[in-house]
Parts: C-alpha cells; structure tokens; sequence
C-alpha cells in the first residue's frame, strides 16, 4: 500500500512537471510568436516619416486661432514663422502658439525681402523680432524664414541664425480652391519635406488640416523643423 502510494505520489509529481514543462516552452514560444520586435518596427518605420507643416507671415487674429484649434486636435506640432510687427499686436496670439508647443520662428519685423541696399535694416529687423519674440514666450529664437527666400550667409554667423526654407509650395496664397491645394501637397509629398503655407487665408486653414488629416491616414509624422533638421 505504502509502495503504491509512493509510486502514485511519484507518477502525479511527473505529470504536473510534464504541465509546467510543457507550459513553459508554450509561453516560451509565445513571445516570438507575438512578434513585438517585428511589429514594433514596422510602427516605428511608419511614424520615421517625417513632415513638417510651416506656416508663414502670421498670427493673424482669426485664421491662426482656428489652425490652433484644429492641430491641437489632431495631436499636430507645427512651425510659425512670424513677423515682428504681427506679433506685438497679437502676443496672445504668440503666446498660443508657443504654449500649445509649436516652434517660432522669425520671419522679419516688417516683411523684408533682402536686397544688397538694406542689409543693415534687414539685419535690425531680424534683432527687433527676435526681441519681440522673447518678450512674449521668454525664448531664444534661432530659426528664421527670409521673406521670399532672399538670404545672406554672413548673417547666420553674425546672427546665430538658423535659415529655414521649404521644399513644398502648394501656393495657397493665391488659390482659394481648398482642394487644388491638398492635392498640390499630397500628391508632391515625400519623407522629410517642409511644407510652407500661410495662416492668413480661412481657405489655407481649411486645406492644412485636411493635408493633417490625409497624410496621417498615410502614415505620415508631423514635426517642427527643428527635428527635421537635426534629428
Ligand atoms: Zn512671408
């Protein structure tokens, strides 16, 4: 009796051995099988697209209230690229901008293209946005967007500037066509591109959370160009 206890309490012993093996090499196995490294690349290749929505000449005081409304639901940082004279009669326009957590950057005091007569007045420009711009958000500014895209390399060191142009115009200064406009973006499109549009048009508005909308389906990350940059 003694002995077929024994031997009873030994063949259990076995079996719930064999179960916890037998487990263990499932769980073992599962890991993998879940493919958390797989999947968690093919995530991460998706959201390494990077883009970057630039909007220029602002705050304007509707246009870009709306635009702020709209990226913040959508989860989307954007670049502002503002001029001194726009932003002392809106800093609180400013103000949202930089506290929902976009990049400002400087786009001149009055809108001045470089020429080879103003350099010196172009350059105070520059100084006198910077300023403005640290009144309102208390931050440096590095990165500036010069009016038509006329720029001098000397200033970058005499500056400490950071010049930022685009690789995507859709012209959404001169359509009021909302959907010329997306597609002028959606179908040029391409990882790491800058796209400029202007947040003085209700037309620009509309368009740039439609391009949010569409390209996020597509994978599409978007960021502030300063992590386009240097990242
Ligand atoms: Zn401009």
């Amino acid at each position: 009796m003694n002995l077929k206890r024994r031997i009873l309490s030994c063949i259990i012993l076995l079996i719930l051995l064999a179960i916890i093996c037998i487990v263990g090499c499932f769980q073992q196995e599962k890991f993998p099988a879940i493919g958390i490294p797989t999947i968690g690349k093919a995530f991460g290749s998706e959201s390494n697209k990077k883009i970057a929505l630039t909007f220029d000449d602002g705050p304007h005081p509707y246009y870009t209230e709306q635009l702020l409304e709209g990226l913040k639901e959508r989860e989307v940082k954007a670049t502002f690229f503002i001029t001194g004279k726009s932003a002392e009669v809106y800093p609180d326009i400013v103000k949202k901008i930089y506290e929902d957590g976009h990049l400002i950057g400087n786009h001149t005091y009055n809108h001045t293209q470089l020429s080879s007569r103003n350099r010196e007045a172009y350059k105070q420009e520059i100084i006198k946005t910077n300023q403005v711009i640290k009144e309102i958000t208390g931050e440096d500014t590095i990165y500036i967007r010069p009016p038509y895209g006329s720029w001098s390399k000397e200033f970058e060191k005499e500056l400490n500037m950071f010049p930022v142009l685009w690789t995507v115009d859709p012209l959404d200064w001169c359509s009021s066509n909302v959907s010329c406009i997306v597609n002028a973006v959606c179908t040029k499109v391409k990882e790491n591109d800058i796209i400029l549009m202007h947040d003085q048009y209700k037309t620009t508005v509309t368009a740039a959370l439609e391009v949010v909308d569409r390209l996020q389906k597509e994978g599409y990350e978007f960021v502030t160009v300063d992590e386009l940059l240097f990242d």
